[in-house]
């Protein structure tokens, strides 16, 4: 590895730079994202209706759309300080084995225990569940991560924690629901017998394996129903976008203290969350006319909610009980196929991103997950990191745009996301070694029919 004298290997911050605000890029827009729909009413959802299943605080957040700068509690800002600012690393080894003029940094977001970025949130909205005087918070997990991350911040704070575990990823991810149940949390496979839309669906498709959908069902009827506990969501929503600004405003701080500015900036894109907090204040420049950037969202073929979807009012759920949010989407009846990036198999978008790609401010490009593997490999080779299949997807769009540079001999400076470690996720990079990986894209008809049942608003 060759390191230029100026830039050092990895950026580090220091605990009193870690930031004390998070950054609101809603703020800045000037075609704000849609508001959230009461489904019945087709009325915007006031913070009253908001408030029977989220925290209070949260509600206020969601509906911010003009503060730009929200003060983090010193509670949460001393929680993050167990694994935070997360250093910047600039990733020389990658450049030289690309044979790229170009210069690649990456934000590593994986190193605490639950492995990914949604400790950010988490550990915020178990603050203000606290703070409310609830009891506990209720919530559904599909690959892992979320939940694991809830159970973290729920221990921290002595808060109690109900996970709704997709009952394929709780038979297939024994570690992840034991790393749970480290941290105190109740992990239940769902559908399960203990709600009545659980045990609905369990009648009618006995021996599901279950899906995202229902259990985000199961865990805000446990939610509604008892006034001690409420929901939590860890992506899609505004109020995980603006706590996950912490990772952008580290990145630019830390980019800034060395006089670097990121021609492009790469996040994969399940619900949107890591992405927007990567390029919030990047973003907040470009829209107030004071720096230009590129920003490239990555997602997989098997669920291309920007490249193929509608920019449309839609459920966030399977269940169709959540409220109805105006956002690029696949349909909430579609159901995507079983790729190994779980964290990103969902049918909707962050309505903020969605409504920055319907404005041309940002990118959006889709990958197969074999190619997606093949840059995970490379990557966890000359990097020495062990990257999530989530994560990879950047990375791949990452080495593509280094290896344009190469032909085109530009010194471009690329900023991906890594959003988190591939340690749980060895039963996929199995698959891949033995060649049993195979890609698939949805049809047509098969997007046209979920796009058929959309709910019909404007
Ligand atoms: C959940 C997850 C994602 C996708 O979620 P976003 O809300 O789109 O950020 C990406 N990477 C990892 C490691 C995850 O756990």
């Amino acid at each position: 590895m060759k390191l230029e004298k100026e830039i050092p290997y990895k950026i580090y911050l220091s605990e009193d730079e870690l930031p004390r605000y998070w950054y609101n890029v809603r703020a800045d827009m000037k075609n704000k994202p849609a508001p959230l729909l009461n489904a019945a009413t087709g009325k915007p959802m006031t913070a009253e209706e908001l408030g029977q299943v989220f925290c209070d605080e949260l509600v206020a957040q969601e509906l911010n759309d003009t503060d730009r700068d929200i003060l983090i509690p010193t509670e949460i800002r001393d929680f993050y300080k167990m694994y935070r600012p997360a250093p910047l690393t600039r990733a020389y080894c990658l450049e030289e084995k690309l044979g790229t003029p170009a210069k690649i940094y990456y934000k590593f977001e994986g190193n605490n225990t639950s492995g990914s970025h949604k400790l950010n949130s988490a550990i915020a909205q178990a603050y203000y569940a606290k703070k409310q005087g609830l009891k506990g918070v209720t919530t559904e997990t599909g690959a892992g991560q979320w939940g694991t991350a809830l159970s973290m911040a729920c221990a921290y704070l002595g808060l109690d924690c109900k996970v709704f575990m997709v009952k394929c990823s709780y038979e297939q991810k024994p570690f992840r629901r034991e790393v749970m149940r480290t941290y105190g949390a109740s992990v239940t496979p769902s559908p399960s017998m203990e709600t009545a839309v659980g045990r609905k669906i369990l009648a009618e498709h006995p021996g599901t394996s279950g899906s995202l959908g229902c259990a985000i069902s199961e865990a805000v009827e446990v939610a509604s129903k008892d006034p001690a506990y409420r929901y939590v969501l860890g992506s899609v929503l505004n109020q995980v976008g603006l706590h996950q600004s912490i990772i952008g405003l580290e990145a630019k701080a830390a980019m800034d203290k060395y006089g670097i500015k990121p021609d492009i900036i790469i996040g994969c894109a399940g619900g949107g969350s890591n992405l927007i907090g990567l390029i919030a204040p990047f973003m907040g420049e470009k829209l107030r006319g004071e720096a230009d950037y590129r920003f490239i969202a990555v997602e997989p073929v098997t669920c291309p909610s920007f490249t193929r979807g509608r920019f449309a009012y839609d459920y966030c759920d399977t269940g169709a009980i959540c409220p109805l949010a105006k956002m690029y989407t696949l349909g909430s009846s579609f159901i995507p196929a079983a790729t190994h990036a779980g964290g990103l198999r969902f049918h909707g978008m962050s309505p903020v991103l969605s409504q920055l790609y319907h404005d041309g401010l940002m990118e959006a490009m889709a990958v197969e997950q074999t190619r997606v593997f093949e840059a995970a490999e490379m990557f966890a080779r000359c990097e020495g990191t062990l990257p999530a299949p989530e994560s990879s997807h950047a990375i791949y769009a990452a080495m593509q745009e280094a290896l344009k540079c190469k032909e085109t001999g530009e010194e471009k400076v690329i900023l991906f996301g890594l959003t988190g470690t591939g340690y749980f996720d060895m039963y996929a990079y199995e698959k891949f070694h033995n060649g049993d990986m195979v890609d698939y894209a949805p049809a047509d008809e098969e997007l046209e029919a979920a796009f058929a049942r959309l709910p019909k608003i404007d």
